[in-house]
């Protein structure tokens, strides 16, 4: 199947607010291809479902301990295009920022076939919704095959936690 390059402002303002995320598969074939230190490592959280959910008639330091309690029990890494500043990295808490791998408001890895799955169903979204695949796409790194995926690509350099 093939995907088209768009510069619509939607698809350029996504790539500059969020990097989008891939499977397991594609971003072993960027890695493969030579970019892992152009990669950071993201995570996905659903404390926002399981806060939601648990939060009415609850004190203020039960919320905050159930926030903190489902970041620890519900947090999947992944790995992901780099924000710039953070290749190579941890993502920061609050991951928003233009990804690495935008170059004068084209990205270089849909010319090579490497661009990861959001990217490619992301076509023309607004920018809100950006994100709406992160929830099915963390499904995808909660395993075995996922984890040990990362922890080769953090030992191919000097990854900085
Ligand atoms: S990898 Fe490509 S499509 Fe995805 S956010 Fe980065 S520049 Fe945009």
């Amino acid at each position: 199947m093939s995907y088209k390059s768009c510069t619509c402002d939607n698809c350029v303002n996504g790539c500059k607010s969020r990097p989008c995320w891939g499977t397991p598969g594609d971003i072993k074939k960027i890695i493969s291809a030579g970019f892992e230190k152009q990669l950071m490592l993201d995570y996905w959280s659903d404390i926002n479902a399981a806060v939601v959910s648990n939060i009415k008639n609850m004190p203020f330091d039960d919320i905050l301990n159930d926030m903190v309690d489902s970041i620890i029990r519900n947090e999947v890494d992944i790995i992901a295009p780099a924000i710039k500043g953070y290749e190579y990295e941890k993502a920061p808490f609050l991951p928003i920022g233009e990804c690495t791998f935008l170059e004068n408001d084209r990205c270089i890895l849909h010319s090579l076939g490497l661009k990861p799955l959001e990217g490619k169903i992301a076509i023309c979204k607004p920018n809100s919704d950006n994100n709406y695949d992160h929830p099915y796409v963390a499904k995808l790194w909660d395993n075995d095959d996922a984890k040990f995926l990362i922890e080769e690509w953090k030992n191919k350099g000097k990854y900085y936690e």
